[in-house]
């Protein structure tokens, strides 16, 4: 299994702040994930990749997002357009998966219009029939990455409900990158809006459908996601821990938070590989937030004023839990989380 050693690490850790603070992409800390083999990791073999088991992609995504949440996130995006690929037509994987495995390309997914973003107007992307392929036309609102990658995997909706899956080139004429937007945390991702002027998508560009539903009925909150919340509940549960070592009275609480990550963790690897799990893969996604959330703003209080003063990276911790309120959350997901923070 890929991993990054200690130094690996180290240096995402060290920039860690300017990846989630700053404009650029975090280019030095994708080329340290590049060098200890991580970008094999979604591919199979038969592509140059090392085909990770799915455990192993969990632990590797925890340990990612306990060093720097940005550059996780970025990866995790980039799988998920490695996963589509997978479950696509031959050709499409042979074009793109060695590439990706190679580092030599990047891709990204703008799903969430489909699922989670977007759902009470109309279709914001539509696909329209068209010379025996489609149109597009509309916005792709949310896009990780999307002024460095090669090709978008999307989705759009056609005139009769169904929906489409496609793997469109950012350089497709009518296609627009919108600049980066100017977000809470993770900026270094790079998310933007893409906005598409009648893009023409060929039969060879599908990677599924028309289909009902084509992501499946919930869409979002999957155990990979989940893995990146118990990272980033994981780094500040560390440092409860290194500070329970000098303050006595936090080591009670070091240790809850140690056996609830400890208890999380089996339940998420007891997951992966499951097939219908679906109920219990979102309770897992709220449980995870839910420890992050609790986990960062635990080591806020313990690292108190001096922690909400950057670069002290409890402040980023606690800013960056507010992330998984957001993303890929699913109907479910965001039900469970309001019925916790609601007053009873
Ligand atoms: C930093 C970041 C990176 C992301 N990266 C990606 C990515 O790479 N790929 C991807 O596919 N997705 C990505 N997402 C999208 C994410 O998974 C969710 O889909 C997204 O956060 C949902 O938010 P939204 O504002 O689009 O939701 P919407 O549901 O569109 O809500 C927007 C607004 O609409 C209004 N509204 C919402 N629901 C209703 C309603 N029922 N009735 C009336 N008004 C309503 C509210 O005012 C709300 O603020 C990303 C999100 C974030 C925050």
């Amino acid at each position: 299994m890929a991993v990054l050693t200690p130094a690996g690490r180290a240096a995402l850790a060290d920039r860690a702040e300017a990846a989630d603070r700053g404009p650029d992409w975090p280019g030095e800390s994708w080329a340290v994930l590049q060098r200890a083999g991580v970008l094999r990791g979604a591919v199979p073999a038969e592509f140059g990749g090392t085909g990770l088991v799915p455990t192993d992609t969990l632990q590797l995504g925890e340990a990612l997002a306990g060093a720097c949440l940005t550059t996780a996130f970025a990866l995790s995006q980039r799988d998920a357009a490695v996963r589509r690929l997978i479950a696509g037509p031959p050709h499409l994987r042979g074009a793109y998966l060695p590439r990706l495995a190679a580092g030599e390309a990047f891709l990204t997914v703008g799903l969430s219009q489909l699922t989670t973003s977007r759902q009470h107007g109309g279709p914001a992307l539509r696909a329209t029939p068209h010379a025996g392929g489609y149109r597009l036309d509309g916005d792709v609102p949310w896009v990780t990455g999307a002024d460095h990658a090669a090709a978008v995997v999307t989705g759009a909706t056609l005139p009769d409900g169904t929906q489409l899956l496609a793997v469109v080139p950012t350089d497709r004429p009518g296609l627009t990158v919108g600049p980066p937007l100017d977000l809470a945390a993770l900026r270094g991702s790079r998310t933007a809006g893409v906005r598409c002027d009648g893009v023409e998508v060929g039969p060879a560009d599908v990677l599924a459908g028309p289909a009902e539903h084509v992501l499946g009925r919930t869409g979002g909150g999957g155990l990979e996601t989940s893995a990146l919340a118990l990272g980033l509940a994981g780094a500040a549960i560390d440092y409860l821990r290194a500070e329970a070592g000098r303050r006595d009275d936090l080591a009670p609480v070091a240790e809850k938070f140690e056996a609830a990550r400890v208890g999380v963790r089996g339940r998420l690897h007891a997951l992966a590989g499951l097939t219908a799990a679906g109920d219990a893969v979102l309770a897992a996604r709220a449980e995870c937030t839910r420890l992050a959330l609790r986990a960062t703003q635990a080591a806020l209080v313990a690292a108190k004023g001096a922690g909400f003063v950057p670069p002290h990276p409890v402040q980023r911790w606690a800013r960056q839990a507010l992330f998984f309120l957001v993303w890929s959350c699913p109907r479910p997901v965001s039900a469970d989380l309001l019925a916790d923070l609601t007053p009873v």
